[in-house]
């Protein structure tokens, strides 16, 4: 969570002209899960999903699962 508000924090000072859509390559308007996006809802939805959604580590952890794999099972 703490990489998504620092990218957010940078998002105010980038010029979007110098960017493209990651998944269209359509100019940037906007930055959404720290990715860069069109205006596209397309690709908003895209960038979400390639975050693993808002919150995705909590939804692991409302499931009971480890948020860490534990490698030392032996
Ligand atoms: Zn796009």
């Amino acid at each position: 969570m703490f990489i998504i508000f620092e990218k957010h924090c940078e998002a105010m000072a980038i010029n979007f002209d110098d960017y493209v859509c990651e998944f269209c390559g359509r100019p940037c308007k906007n930055v959404v899960f720290a990715a860069f996006v069109c205006g596209d809802s397309e690709c908003v939805e895209k960038a979400r999903v390639a975050r693993g959604g808002p919150g995705g580590h909590m939804k692991r952890k409302a499931e009971g699962k480890p948020i860490f794999i534990d490698l030392d099972d032996d």
